[in-house]
């Protein structure tokens, strides 16, 4: 049997369980619009990450009470799946949920252009497939991803990612061992146009100066998931013939 109280989260050569570097991404591919049912979706993989992020509206406000005269509001359901962890995750709602959805409307809001659609709701869904931590940035990312989809204004996509602390030292992307038996973990989103922290969170201990140098950290990667985003986007809207012509281009 492992015992996880001796498992080294950094090895010799400074290296992670899954062979990462301390300040290394997992992969991650995102697809955009890939359902046909909703406004706006995309798809993530994210390490063994699996989730998909769908939008609909804007659209009239369901509950009504919730109207608001001024703007839309953004509405977030964040979901796993009975079958995204190890065991059977019991379905429904659960505080957990509850947290990610809120946090990640609050992200939301603050770049969508809601004063644009008073009255309306802008309602995403987020369903996590296949969870092995992270899966609230992921969630976000593919979700900002989702909204531009829907072909809705906003001012920037937002990337997402958690720096962390195990055994002892600064890593980005905290994986599932590292989220349970690492020291700390700092979720972090960010827009890069206006350089606004939309989500911050934190568990466990980091000094000061750790701190600061996780969130750099978790910034400088929010900036390549960017790009990673910016991709999906020009992929499902720029015609295939031209997006050829540039490769030939870059490739001469
Ligand atoms: P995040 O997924 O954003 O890192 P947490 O820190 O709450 O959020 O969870 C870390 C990981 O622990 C999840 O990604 C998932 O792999 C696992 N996990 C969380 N909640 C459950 C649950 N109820 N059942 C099974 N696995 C879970």
């Amino acid at each position: 049997m492992i015992c996880l109280t001796e498992i080294k989260l950094i090895d010799d050569d400074g290296l992670r369980l899954d062979g990462r570097k301390p300040d290394e991404l997992r992969p991650i591919k995102i697809e955009a619009g890939v359902l046909d049912n909703a406004d706006g979706s995309a798809y993530v993989e994210w390490g063994n990450n699996k989730i998909i992020a769908a939008v609909y509206g804007p659209r009239e406000v369901q509950p009504k009470y919730l109207q608001d005269t001024a703007k839309a509001i953004v509405q977030v359901s964040y979901n796993m799946a009975a079958f995204a962890g190890d065991d059977r995750i019991r379905p429904g709602p659960n505080r957990r949920a509850t947290e990610i959805s809120k946090i990640t409307a609050e992200a939301l809001e603050r770049v969508i252009l809601t004063g644009q659609y008073p009255r309306s709701s802008i309602d995403v869904y987020i369903e996590v497939l296949e969870a092995d931590a992270g899966t609230r940035c992921a969630g976000l990312t593919a979700a900002s991803v989702a909204v531009a989809d829907a072909g809705i204004p906003m001012i920037d996509l937002v990337p997402s990612v958690a720096a962390g602390k195990a055994d002892g030292q600064l890593v980005l992307d905290v994986g599932k061992l590292e989220d349970n038996k690492g020291q700390a973990d700092l979720p972090l989103a960010y827009v890069p146009r206006t350089g606004e922290i939309v989500l911050l969170q934190m568990d466990g201990h980091f000094t000061r100066k750790e701190l600061e140098m996780a969130m750099k950290m978790a910034i400088d990667a929010c900036k390549e998931i960017h790009v990673i985003q910016q991709d999906a986007l020009k992929r499902k809207y720029t015609p295939q013939s031209s997006v050829n012509t540039n490769e030939q281009e870059a490739e001469q």
